[in-house]
């Protein structure tokens, strides 16, 4: 019988902490199961010295096959959000809680499932190694996942987007939605209406790191 997953990426963490070196280490981490079926590592990417650090979910399909995080359609949706805050995309850090994407097919399409707790936790310690290298001085989290694992899942992101919150992460900590829920609405006004609301969080975040 084959031995169970570790579901800790901890044993695969490298002894130096660079961003090279853990992006390195991260591509052959094997401690869940999820690096079975994705196509590879999607570390994060981005300057070690970013005030600004988005947190996303996990990989998309467009991601998988790239190995780049926020390269799919969602991301034009992010750059549109830190373009009307006056941010550039080359001044962030960008990553996901889980680096490696998670999906079910169904025919030749590969659908997002979203990761199970089990499956964050065994992820985290990456990401905890990319707060300590870069110690962002805004962290932005995008979405419910990123959220509930880096601020406990009683946090509710559609209450609290957009709002400073409390925390040891970093001086300046906010939440919003992930943008792809913005290409989840059903029609062209409600999307223009959440791209304006997600621009609004994102200019949250800018004033925010204009006044440290
Ligand atoms: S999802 Fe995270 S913990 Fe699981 S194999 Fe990939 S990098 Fe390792």
């Amino acid at each position: 019988m084959a031995a169970p997953e570790p579901n800790d990426a901890t044993p695969f963490l490298p002894e130096r902490s660079s961003l090279k070196a853990l992006r390195e280490a991260s591509a052959g981490c094997r401690g869940c199961h999820l690096w079975r079926h994705a196509t590879q590592t999607v570390f994060g990417e981005g300057r070690k010295s970013s005030r600004l650090m988005f947190v996303g979910e996990q990989p998309g399909d467009r991601e998988d096959r790239m190995g780049k995080p926020f390269v799919g359609p969602a991301s034009r949706e992010l750059d549109r959000g830190l373009e009307a805050a006056g941010i550039a995309r080359a001044d962030a850090y960008l990553t996901n809680v889980v680096k490696h994407f998670k999906f079910e097919e169904r025919g030749r399409r590969r659908i997002h499932q979203t990761p199970k707790r089990f499956e964050i936790d065994a992820c985290t310690p990456w990401l905890e190694e990319e707060l300590k290298v870069v110690k962002p001085e805004a962290l932005v989290l995008l979405g419910a996942t990123a959220a509930k694992a880096l601020l406990g899942s009683s946090l509710r992101v559609t209450q609290h987007r957009g709002e400073l919150l409390d925390s040891d992460l970093a001086p300046i900590v906010t939440a919003t939605v992930h943008p792809s829920s913005i290409l989840r609405q059903p029609d062209e006004a409600s999307r223009i209406t959440e791209r304006e609301a997600f621009a609004e969080d994102m200019r949250v975040v800018a004033q925010a790191l204009a006044a440290v």
